[in-house]
């Protein structure tokens, strides 16, 4: 591994931590484990993969050999593939955020087949750590401290001296002929303005200089320039100023051109999808199942008359390794399928060769994506 040995390898512990997850499952799904205790562990343990996971991905911001390992990773994770197949398509274009009703930015991608997916903010900064995508500051939103959410929060300006919120907001106009400072409604004749002092009707802009507000609460009368700056969430009924809330910045992204040079080679789900559907099969990609606490997602889930495949795929530049055999089958636990199938690109290394036969795993290994298709489609058909 290229890591120099004074580095801590965050993803270690990481894969051990899934490893050891599996195992747990496994016992517990032959009876050896109580279900009491397995509840226990399995918590445990997903709180532990949740912190090294984000450890490492901490990491991958300053030590680009661990980015490399996790981008590598992520490539065939199918929602990272869809915010790398709109990049594709749009030839590395800016990925611009929109703001719905709860001013929560999302990410709309360009799809294959018409079908609109739109990726979340976490996601695209996870793709940041590892190096995928460079991010550029687009917007700042201010999110309540209370419930977290940026959807009812507004900005409120405040009398100075008793933080009412009904207060008068009037410019200052100066009529620079003959220097009459007013504030503008004396200066009001229906949509005109006419100065107070000489009377004269002021027509162009340069007549005119806008000097400044001068504010007044209604409530206590109080006269004031400038109104005390604070937020408010209506739903929580929380005052808050800028120390007390939190600002979240918003980014939009361009793909790294490493990451797209990667994409290219590792990205392969989709060619395999493509031979899959040609041989007759509905495909899916990526594919979801339901699970007992939540959806099961698979690169590909392909369909023929009443059987089920489930359907990972893998690449690495010389083999992959158990980790994503790992997972197929912690998630396979949960689903209900005919059978599971791994591609490989190029190759599994023993250890998770070995894996797979154990748990029942068929594998197809290829060095292309789409050799790995014609074997996966031998497999389904003998099955
Ligand atoms: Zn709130
Ligand atoms: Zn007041
Ligand atoms: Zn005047």
């Amino acid at each position: 591994m290229a890591e120099s040995e004074s580095v801590p390898d965050p993803l270690t512990e990481h894969d051990d931590l899934v490893s050891g997850l599996a195992d747990l499952e496994k016992r517990f799904s032959e009876g050896k484990v109580q279900q009491s205790e397995f509840e226990v562990l399995s918590k445990q343990l997903k709180e532990r993969i949740a912190r090294a996971e984000q450890q490492a991905y901490s990491a991958a911001r300053k030590n680009e050999a661990i980015a490399k390992r996790l981008r590598l990773r992520n490539y065939s994770d199918p929602e990272v593939q869809q915010v790398i197949s709109h990049f594709l398509k749009s030839r590395g274009g800016l990925l611009v955020p929109e703001f719905g009703a709860d001013r929560v930015p999302r990410y709309p991608l360009e799809n294959e087949g018409g079908r609109t997916f739109t990726a979340e903010m976490p996601l695209l900064e996870r793709m940041g750590d590892i190096g995928m995508v460079k991010k550029t500051l687009y917007e700042r939103i201010v999110s309540c401290p209370n419930c977290s959410a940026p959807r009812d929060v507004f900005l409120r300006f405040k009398c100075t001296q008793c933080g009412s919120i009904d207060i008068s907001i009037s410019r200052m106009i100066e009529h620079v002929q003959c220097g009459t400072i007013h504030q503008e409604k004396a200066f009001l004749v229906g949509t005109n303005l006419i100065c107070p002092t000489c009377k004269k009707l002021l027509q162009s802009k340069d007549e005119y200089r806008l000097i400044g507000v001068v504010c007044s609460c209604n409530s206590c009368r109080a006269q004031f320039e400038d109104p005390t700056e604070g937020f408010y969430c209506r739903k929580c009924k929380v005052d808050f100023d800028l120390p007390t809330g939190n600002v979240v910045d918003v980014h939009s992204y361009t793909m790294t051109s490493v990451a797209l040079d990667e994409a290219r080679r590792f990205l392969g789900v989709n060619v395999l999808a493509k031979i899959l559907s040609e041989a007759g099969y509905e495909v899916v990609s990526p594919g979801l199942l339901p699970g007992t606490a939540k959806e099961i997602v698979f690169a590909a889930i392909a369909k023929k008359e009443d059987r089920t495949f489930a359907i990972d795929l893998s690449q690495s530049e010389l083999e992959v390794d158990v980790e994503p055999i790992l997972e197929l089958y912690v998630k396979l636990l949960e689903a209900n399928i005919t059978a599971a199938i791994f591609g490989a690109v190029p190759k599994l290394s023993k250890r998770a060769r070995d894996l797979a036969a154990l748990h029942n795993i068929r594998v197809a290994e290829a060095p292309t994506p789409s050799e790995v298709g014609s074997k996966i489609l031998e497999i389904m058909i003998t099955l």
